[in-house]
């Protein structure tokens, strides 16, 4: 059962002058409030959520959990909080990641300042007054010196590009909205569209409840074996006794995950070599851990076929039906380009009687129809559809809304070819605007929770720098963000990234421009680069 305490923000409070909004109340959102209060700014916080925790308050679909290990996937920024929240898992469910994200809302007192079910509409920078005015669906019209944009870079839910989901007559459900008082598909004959990393940690259980599970499947995943289990407590009890170490580690990691970076290829070893190590990989239930097995398997293809074919042995071996195997089987990207998922017996799922793989490869989806969905050979009936297809990745929640910098120019058209960003912070002509874990940052390759803390941390020295030396209006320069965002394609060009149609190009959205979103420099070399911005005075930024 959830245990959320949804309390509606003070009523009464009018608040139309702060020095920072903040949009989204997940993780980001909530460290930022909690940090800026720390150093005496004033801020309000929207999130159209009707509690906090972002991800974790809208996915709740069964089987959600992280797949970074709750021991790194956990804020950092107060030891004492570090010691006395107990994680249960090695991989929290959606339930008690959401318990600790409303722990932490209650232990800063942090829903004072943080008006739920309110989603800001728009924003424009006033250059007279050199201000963001901010307006919500709610009539709040908001004046704020800084912009803060904490809205999550899985945050905007994405159906699939076919008609007719109007006139399906049975119940429908994304998983990024996942009803809170959850779904029991008991007896019923049930679709799941889409094959990412929702919908192979959801398919096990629904497996269980319906009488027949369908799964339409475009572009099989790499997966991995979670191996779950119950923390050890002896284990977290010695981890806590080191956690600055363990934090100092990830945070100079590549993924923002402790982790020792490979000194071998791939291909300069035995044979037998590298199968045991990716024997030890598979089994260990670590993505970052799978991937660093050798220093070039994001670099270089032909190491990156031994991890994909080993993976591949591994999913033949599990499904009985060769088939369905080798449907299952990825052969249309290396490992790692696409997001790899961890699961709790995905692939076994398809050895059930109840449970049936429609390759779209083969037979690609038409349309919705009143009772179920029809493909290029035939119809399937339903009682209900599960459409597990993900999001408008990075870019999606940013340009949802107008915002409106200098000039009257909006973020969407400037950013109609692709975003472009200095460090993935900020954005040239969008004045006091600073975006957490945004397009042209580590990000999504990274543990969120401690690129979010870079992020708040780095812009809150921002923030009081300014104040301290007496500016009012910090923005990148046209040509810092272009050497960024020229840097941030480059690097990711030495890797397999780009050759995969993945969420991360956004080749997941039709239409979306094709373009590597994250920064693969690594998670450490970021945070020295940004460090070193600050401390030569904020250089490529102009601070009037
Ligand atoms: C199912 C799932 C599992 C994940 N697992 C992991 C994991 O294991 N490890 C990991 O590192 N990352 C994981 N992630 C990524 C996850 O999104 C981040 O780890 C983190 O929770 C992001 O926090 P955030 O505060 O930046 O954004 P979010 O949690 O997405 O919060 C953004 C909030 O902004 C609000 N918002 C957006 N636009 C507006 C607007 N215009 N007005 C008002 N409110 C707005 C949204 O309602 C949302 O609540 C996962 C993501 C998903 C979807």
């Amino acid at each position: 059962m959830t245990e959320t305490r949804e309390k509606p923000a003070p009523a009464g409070a009018a608040i139309d002058t702060v020095d920072a909004v903040i949009v989204g109340a997940g993780f980001a959102g909530m460290y930022m409030l909690h940090k800026l209060r720390q150093l005496g700014f004033t801020a309000v916080v929207y999130d159209a959520a009707a509690g906090v925790g972002g991800t974790w308050y809208w996915n709740r679909y069964p089987g959600a959990r992280c797949d970074v290990e709750s021991i790194n996937y956990s804020y950092s920024f107060d030891p004492d909080l570090e010691q006395e929240w107990e994680w249960s898992e090695r991989y929290a469910t959606q339930p008690e990641i959401l318990r600790y994200a409303n722990h932490v809302a209650d232990r800063y007192d942090l829903r004072r300042d943080i008006r739920f079910s309110t989603r800001v509409t728009a924003a424009s920078f006033d250059e007279s007054a050199q201000r963001w005015s901010i307006t919500t669906d709610q009539g709040d019209d908001v004046s704020a010196q800084y912009l803060v944009m904490a809205v999550g870079c899985l945050s905007t839910s994405k159906m699939p590009e076919i008609p007719g989901i109007d006139v399906f007559r049975g119940k429908w459900y994304h998983t990024g909205h996942w009803p809170h008082e959850g779904v029991d598909f008991t007896g019923q004959r049930l679709g799941v569209i889409g094959t990412g990393s929702s919908a192979i940690q959801s398919i096990p259980i629904f497996a269980q409840q319906a009488a027949h599970l369908t799964v339409f499947q475009r572009t099989p995943n790499f997966s991995l074996p979670a191996k779950n289990a119950p923390l050890d407590p002896d284990e977290f009890t010695a981890l806590k006794a080191r956690y600055p170490e363990h934090r100092h580690e990830a945070r100079t990691s590549a993924f923002g995950v402790p982790n020792p970076l490979p000194e071998k290829s791939a291909l300069e070893v035995s044979d037998a070599e590298r199968e045991a190590t990716y024997e030890a990989g598979f089994e260990k239930g670590s993505l970052v851990g799978m991937l660093l097995s050798y220093n070039d398997l994001i670099t270089d293809k032909a190491a990156n076929d031994t991890a994909a074919e080993y993976v591949r042995q591994r999913i033949r071996s599990i499904v009985e039906d060769p088939e369905v195997a080798e449907a299952l089987a990825p052969t249309d990207h290396p490992i790692g380009t696409k997001r790899p998922c961890l699961d709790t017996d995905y692939y076994a799922t398809y050895n059930r009687p109840n449970v049936t793989l429609v390759n779209l490869r083969k037979t690609p989806l038409v349309e919705v129809t009143e009772t179920g969905v029809r493909t290029s050979e035939r119809e399937y009936e339903f009682d209900s559809i599960v459409f597990a297809t993900g999001f408008d990745a990075m870019t999606g929640s940013l340009v949802a809304f107008d915002i409106k910098g200098r000039d009257g120019v909006m973020l969407k058209e400037k950013w109609a070819a692709g975003p472009r960003t200095y460090l993935g912070v900020a954005t040239a002509q969008f004045p006091n605007m600073f975006m957490i874990t945004g397009p042209g940052s580590p990000s999504v390759l990274s543990n969120m929770m401690i690129s979010i803390e870079q992020h708040v941390d780095w812009i809150a020295d921002a923030m009081t720098y300014m104040r301290e030396h007496g500016k009012q209006v910090i923005d990148p320069t046209l040509e810092s963000e272009d050497e960024w965002t020229e840097h941030v394609t480059e690097v990711g060009n030495t890797t397999l990234y780009p050759t995969a149609n993945s969420w991360y190009m956004g080749s997941n959205v039709a239409g979306k421009p094709r373009v590597f979103l994250p920064y693969i420099g690594g998670v450490g070399p970021y945070r020295e680069i940004c460090d070193q911005v600050a401390e030569k005075a904020y250089d490529g930024f102009d601070l009037t």
